[in-house]
């Protein structure tokens, strides 16, 4: 009998997403089967689709229909695959996809962001760094999403006399970071917490010598670790860590810190795996937390059918894991998508010149991969 219930929000968006968010809801029935839980998947739009359908309808055109948003506030979680494409690409349109992106992240007021960097064995090679400092790498990135230099004032004025702190004539910007107590403290304790469950270490990122942002960041670091006195903590000025992640990733756990330093570093850490095809990501907040795959809507390869969709699996597993606390489920997919890799198995993108043709599979078979090996770990 099933005994739970989960209303998914799936977002397929344009370009790839339908065939990869195809395979990410497969996933989740071959995990809902396994684990007796009914993973209810209603698909709404976002991004171009969402433009094209509500202009060819007369509606008001918009990234983030107004009905997508209920859908996505009333579900226990939404996935997202990609949005955006080359027909919606020119800059002076007043409506662009990643409005939709942006709307719904603000909307569901996502503070966090996750970011995992994980590296497959089967693809050490993929690597731009050798084999041996990848050794022992499995990292988290915790980002605070919705604070800092982005969201705080941006201000320019043009042709001013006696601009900027020179005094010189000419243009003047500036962007105002601001950080309060509680914006840092909700995002650290997180991290704390996700350590707990891992490898119990947190290095907190900030650039204490320099901003003052900086300063209550590490102040309210120093604050909270008292309160998890089984995880390690430690800070780390991010140019440091910014070298760091190259030099010897694998001394990280947890790594935290504010939206532009994680901005930079996640994609930093992100190239250590060397696939954008393998980077899932969550966004979590009070409400309803965002799944989505870290790379775009490749509209180079779409609808060919040879898209990877194990980034969005595996955005099905943190799903599993951070949504549902169904963290056995997350750990055997997640080993399923190893075992996949570990037999060989690749996609066009994945695929190097020692790959035999016959391993090369197209999205739908690379789904039914996983699955199978998802039902083998689960009958082990
Ligand atoms: P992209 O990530 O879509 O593609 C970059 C390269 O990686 C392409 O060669 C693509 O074919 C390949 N690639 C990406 N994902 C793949 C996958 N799952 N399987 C196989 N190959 C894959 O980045 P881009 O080309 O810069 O952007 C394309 C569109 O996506 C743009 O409109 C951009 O605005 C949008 N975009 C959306 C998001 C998002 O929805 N979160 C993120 C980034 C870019």
């Amino acid at each position: 009998m099933v005994s739970t219930t989960y209303n998914i929000c799936t977002l397929p968006g344009d370009g790839i997403g339908p065939e990869i968010m195809a395979e990410g809801k497969r996933v989740l029935s071959a995990v809902g089967a396994a684990y007796d839980v009914d993973f209810v998947c209603e698909d709404h739009l976002i991004g171009g689709s969402a433009i094209d359908t509500t202009r060819d309808n007369g509606e008001n055109v918009t990234a983030l229909p107004a009905e997508t948003l209920q859908a996505a506030q009333a579900a226990d979680a939404v996935l997202l695959a990609a949005v955006g494409g080359p027909k919606w690409d020119d800059l002076s349109a007043s409506v662009r996809p990643e409005q939709g992106l942006l709307a719904i992240r603000k909307n569901l007021h996502l503070f966090l962001n996750l970011r995992p960097v994980h590296i497959y064995r089967a693809l050490r090679d993929a690597s731009p760094l050798r084999p041996e400092r990848l050794k022992g790498v499995d990292l988290l990135i915790v980002r605070e999403l919705t604070g800092g230099l982005y969201f705080g004032e941006h201000k320019r004025e043009d042709h001013v006399e006696g601009a900027g702190v020179n005094g010189r004539a000419g243009s003047f910007a500036s962007d105002v970071m601001q950080y309060s107590e509680y914006e840092i403290e909700r995002v650290v304790r997180w991290a704390y917490e996700a350590a707990q469950g891992r490898r119990g270490k947190v290095t907190s990122v900030d650039k204490a010598n320099v901003l003052a942002t900086s300063r209550l960041w590490r102040e309210v670091n120093h604050r909270i670790a008292k309160d998890y006195l089984d995880v390690e903590s430690s800070d780390m000025l991010v140019d440091n860590s910014a070298m760091q992640l190259v030099a010897n990733p694998a001394q990280f756990d947890v790594l935290v810190t504010e939206n532009t330093f994680g901005d930079i570093l996640s994609d930093e850490a992100s190239m250590l795996t060397g696939s954008l095809g393998m980077l899932a990501s969550a966004s979590l907040g009070d409400g309803t937390a965002l799944y989505e795959p870290s790379h775009g809507s490749a509209p180079d390869i779409a609808g060919k059918g040879i898209a990877n969709p194990l980034a969005q699996i595996l955005s099905v597993s943190l799903m599993l894991r951070y949504s549902f606390k169904m963290d056995e489920a997350a750990a055997t997919l997640d080993a399923a998508v190893e075992d996949v890799l570990d037999a060989g198995w690749r996609t066009a993108d994945l695929a190097d010149s020692a790959t035999p043709v016959s391993k090369v599979l197209g999205t739908r078979e690379m789904g039914d991969k996983v699955i199978e090996a998802f039902n083998k770990c689960c009958a082990k």
